[in-house]
């Protein structure tokens, strides 16, 4: 089915997209990569008589890094781009490799990282590293900014903190402590993933595990239990011997997330994944 009619702006700068907005309110939307949007149009599931596109305006394809170390993502940028950035691949390995297993080619070089953190269906990869690693959503509106917290930007299925007048501006992702290694693991019957686990672990100085899942529930969750233990660790443990007493906490931790049974999974078998894709991140850190 083809979308119905509607009167396509392409602004050139993040003050005529916000001007755009602007003007026509609730009857205009933003036009990312259009991987999720176009589909919703396509269906009749949503209609709006105006899109903004996003896609000319320079600054939101930026990825950059600041003088404080902050690695600053643009929202426009795609999940192709993110994988292939030189920063990226240097600074946050585990997330380059994240963002080459997105999905599919086709959806990779087409779709953003900032249209998945606004469409928020919950089987998503990026929003649970994302988590892991601290960062913070930057958003606009006309005439004002702020940045919020990733863990507070999520807040359930397809609901987020923006508002709807807000543009995604970037991801700022905070230099990360000494030594800190990050990895994702994830698993799914369908082209999203059932549940994925992010670890970012610092060795060097004091432990530091952070530690979340996501896809399970509506938003990224944090496992604290399991944190808080691995902080108290020896520092000077092997991996084996980290796993054996990490394990039966997380276990646990794990048999208590509220998921439930759908599409990708009963609810055990996602927490059970929690506990092997955990495994498998964390190990990732430590080797
Ligand atoms: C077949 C398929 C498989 C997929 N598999 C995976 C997977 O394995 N893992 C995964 O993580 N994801 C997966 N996805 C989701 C994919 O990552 C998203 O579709 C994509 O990133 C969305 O970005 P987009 O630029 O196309 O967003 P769009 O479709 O353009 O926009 C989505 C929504 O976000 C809003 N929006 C977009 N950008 C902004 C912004 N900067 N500011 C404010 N609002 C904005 C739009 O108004 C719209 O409501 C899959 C998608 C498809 C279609």
């Amino acid at each position: 089915m083809r979308p119905a009619r509607f009167e396509l702006h392409r602004p050139t700068s993040l003050e005529d997209a916000l001007a755009f907005k602007a003007v026509y309110g609730d009857e205009s939307t933003f036009h990312a990569g259009g991987t999720e949007l176009l589909v919703a149009l396509k269906a009749r599931v949503l209609h709006y008589d105006h899109v903004i596109d996003l896609k000319q305006v320079p600054e939101l394809r930026r990825i950059h890094l600041r003088e404080d170390g902050t690695l600053v993502i643009g929202a426009l940028s795609t999940h192709h781009a993110i994988a292939r950035d030189p920063l990226v691949q240097r600074l946050l390995p585990g997330y380059a490799e994240l963002s080459d297993n997105v999905a599919n080619i086709r959806v990779r070089v087409a779709g953003t990282l900032g249209g998945v953190l606004c469409f928020a269906e919950p089987h998503a990869d990026a929003p649970t590293m994302l988590c892991a690693l601290d960062a913070r959503m930057a958003l606009a509106s006309h005439g004002s900014a702020r940045t919020l917290p990733s863990r507070d930007f999520h807040l359930g299925e397809f609901t987020t903190a923006r508002e709807e007048n807000e543009i995604l501006v970037a991801i700022e992702v905070p230099p990360q402590p000494p030594g800190a290694r990050s990895a994702y693991r994830c698993f799914g019957h369908t082209e999203r993933p059932a549940v994925g686990v992010a670890a970012v672990w610092s060795r060097e100085g004091p432990q530091r595990l952070s530690l979340w899942a996501g896809a399970i529930t509506g938003v990224p969750i944090p496992l604290p239990e399991t944190q808080a233990a691995a902080n108290a660790l020896p520092a000077d443990l092997p991996p084996t011997e980290i796993w054996n007493r990490l394990a039966p906490v997380l276990a646990a931790e794990a048999a208590r997330i509220p998921a439930h049974d759908d599409l990708h999974g009963g609810a055990d078998y996602k927490r059970h994944l929690v506990q092997v894709l955990a495994q498998r991140a964390i190990e990732a850190c430590l080797t």
